[in-house]
């Protein structure tokens, strides 16, 4: 007898920059090396500086994840 070994779901780790001037909100995946309060890119809006202000996983949306068993 033996298990089924379940699928392990990696999350998608994401990081959330903020600018500090007009809260321009800006996702993208996160990177080795960022943590919160790093200085990030530039606000596509008003190129000012924007900061790290949340790093988090997701996980993917689950396609029709239904056991098949017979
Ligand atoms: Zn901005």
């Amino acid at each position: 007898m033996w298990f089924k070994k379940k699928k392990k779901t990696t999350p998608t780790v994401y990081t959330e920059e903020i600018c500090q001037k007009c809260s321009e909100k800006k996702k993208r995946n996160f990177e080795e090396g960022d943590y919160i309060y790093r200085i990030g890119s530039n606000c596509k809006k008003c190129s000012d500086l924007t900061m790290i202000n949340a790093i988090y996983g997701e996980y993917p949306i689950e396609k029709q994840k239904q056991s098949q068993e017979l």
